[in-house]
């Protein structure tokens, strides 16, 4: 386009053209021209501005992505480290349980065990205030004067849900 209007220039500038007529449509060509180059300019500049919005638009983006993997790899190692905490723990309590299963009788740690596998992983409770901690019922005064019957030693069950009845000075007894 700018090449035809140099053209157009040229042959207005060197006098070939005398015809009125012929003046006039290379003017007026000349002036179509200008207005299109301009409206061409145009045309560019808002593609330039809308492509430096996008870059700033990518740009915010690819910031946010990266504060969000931050804390992506920051839950990761969070949750990592409870991971080892808990193994920690596990083992700990694991090894606690060992020492003290050794200085239990064998039949009551596996009738412990049978209870505790039945009753949702707790095996024994404690009698508190005439009260078994494990299924929360109250022992009617039957059940309480068996308890009170029984040795020190032997192994009192709550009569609802089965469990080790643990005794202590709390027991209401
Ligand atoms: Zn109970």
């Amino acid at each position: 386009m700018r090449q035809r209007a140099a053209r157009d220039q040229k042959r207005l500038d060197s006098g070939a053209v005398t015809s009125p007529k012929d003046l006039e449509n290379l003017q007026r060509e000349l002036a179509s021209l200008a207005k299109r180059q301009g409206d061409l300019e145009d045309v560019v500049l808002e593609v330039m501005e809308r492509r430096e919005a996008a870059q700033e638009r990518a740009a915010e983006l690819t910031g946010r992505v990266a504060a969000i993997q931050a804390k992506v790899d920051d839950a990761t190692a969070r949750r990592d480290a409870a991971y080892a905490e808990i193994d920690a723990e596990a083992a700990s309590v694991t090894k606690e349980r060992e020492l003290t299963v050794a200085d239990i009788p064998e039949a009551l740690v596996k009738l412990y065990d049978r209870i505790r596998a039945k009753e949702g992983g707790v095996g024994a409770a404690r009698l508190y205030q005439r009260r078994c901690e494990g299924c929360r019922l109250e022992l009617n005064i039957t059940e309480l004067n068996e308890v009170r019957a029984a040795a020190a030693d032997a192994v009192v069950r709550c009569e609802n849900c089965g469990r080790i009845l643990v005794r202590t000075p709390d027991s209401g007894l």
